[in-house]
């Protein structure tokens, strides 16, 4: 039964008739996953086997040893710089996660400083960040001792006139984190204006610096060019824009192969890269050089290239973000009364807003009938949303058909803890 099929009572005995018709249903589903689905895994299954016994070389260096360094197997700076749109000196391919190659940039930091300039550990550092976020950076930046200022997130990316407040006003000001492709979790791409205009701003801070965890920069939901967000260069643009070391730009393939297997890299300066070479020296003699040519092979044999893979991604996860947007505007209508949701071209996850400030209570009353959704708040710093509107949508891991009845099922919750609040005037 769905929410149009009760039809007699009030709306608020109509919104609980429904949300009881779902708790009915005995469901046990989960929304909250940023990860891939066994299908999307499956895409990747030769590179378990992309290397043979014989494949003990590559770029003339013995996989087996300490070759060639901290920055990374040639081949695969070259694969992941034109993934990034830069030369392979501008890049590091590192190990499995770019979360940690963030973590480590900004660790280094804190301790030596950046172009030149004193530790920032010491200058009661601060970070902007954009909301609604990803709650893995927020942690990061905390972790690590940051004071974050928040801005919006627009549907061209950052606020970049908060940002140049906030920049020009404080040399503790030290930065920008922000993902600037379909980002997470509204799917917002940066526009060139906007890029072009954060990549020039005049900061207090001198080592002002952008990071940018370009984490779906190649993951569209189609692959005609025409229907896809395009991503920029900010490494380019920041040298174009006279600050030539202004921005580290991080990736991974951690949703394009394995999730938790996959190769995390990032793009800068060539100064910036021998800069972080320097310290990361001091803790490794180089990273997993086999995973680097194992993920060289995959990618180069599969049909088509990463372009074909992303192809293939698309093709199971279309479908499901179409799924939520269909259930959404069916059972929510698209006036904003109950709620409001972006419709990204691609990324991981669909943000939506709550017309009421229930969102806590939405995802209460959907774990409480076995859908489990991101906690409310996780999109902003401290796990607050001032406005307890926000809730992310993770279509990626579940079944398509899961998708369909875990949607319905949220729009119940959001019916009813709409219902419920305005019931109480
Ligand atoms: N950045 C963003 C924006 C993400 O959404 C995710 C995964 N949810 C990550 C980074 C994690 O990347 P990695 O596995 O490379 O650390």
């Amino acid at each position: 039964m769905t929410s149009d099929t009760v039809s007699t009572g009030t709306g608020l005995e109509r919104a609980r008739a429904a949300y009881e018709a779902v708790r009915a249903q005995g469901l046990k589903l989960n929304m909250q996953r940023g990860q891939p689905a066994d299908a999307d895994f499956d895409l990747s299954n030769g590179l378990l086997g992309a290397l043979g016994e014989n494949d003990t070389h590559m770029d003339g260096l013995d996989l087996r040893n300490y070759p060639g360094g901290v920055a990374g197997l040639p081949s695969a700076r070259a694969l992941f710089g034109a993934y990034l749109d830069l030369k392979p000196e501008n890049m590091i391919v590192w190990n499995n996660a770019s979360l940690e190659l963030q973590g480590y940039v900004l660790t280094f930091a804190l301790l030596h400083g950046l172009r030149g300039g004193q530790p920032w550990a010491g200058q009661s550092p601060k970070m902007i960040v954009t909301v609604p976020g990803y709650d893995r950076h927020f942690l990061l930046l905390e972790t690590l001792g940051f004071e974050l200022l928040t801005v919006d997130m627009q549907a061209d990316g950052p606020d970049v006139d908060a940002i140049e407040r906030l920049a020009a006003a404080d040399p503790s000001v030290k930065g920008v984190l922000f993902v600037p492709t379909y980002s997470n979790p509204g799917g917002e791409t940066i526009s060139a204006e906007k890029a072009r205009r954060l990549t020039s701003l005049k900061a207090a801070a001198q080592d002002f610096t952008i990071f940018a965890d370009d984490a779906y920069r190649v993951h569209h939901l189609s692959p005609d060019p025409a229907a896809q967000d395009r991503p920029v260069n900010l490494v380019a643009l920041s040298r174009d824009g006279g600050f030539p070391d202004r921005a580290f730009v991080f990736a991974s393939t951690s949703k394009v192969t394995f999730a938790g297997a996959g190769l995390g890299f990032l793009g800068s300066s060539e100064d910036n890269v021998k800069w972080l070479s320097k310290y990361l020296n001091a803790q490794s003699i180089g990273p997993n050089k086999v995973e680097q040519a194992r993920h060289v092979k995959f990618l180069r044999d599969y049909p088509g290239g990463l372009e074909g893979l992303m192809a293939a991604h698309a093709a199971l996860i279309e479908p499901k973000f179409r799924a939520v947007n269909e259930v959404l505007s069916e059972e929510l209508g698209t006036d904003g009364t109950f709620a409001s949701w972006k419709n990204p071209r691609g990324g991981y996850f669909i943000s939506l807003d709550t017309a009421e400030p229930v969102a806590d209570r939405v995802v209460a009353l959907a774990d409480a009938v076995g859908v489990s959704l991101t906690p409310a708040g996780a999109t902003y710093p401290g796990g607050k949303d001032p406005h307890n509107s926000n809730i992310r949508l993770a279509p990626t891991r579940p079944p398509v058909e899961e998708v369909y009845v875990a949607m319905r099922a949220v729009a119940a919750c959001v019916r009813l803890a709409t219902e419920e609040y305005r019931a109480r005037g």
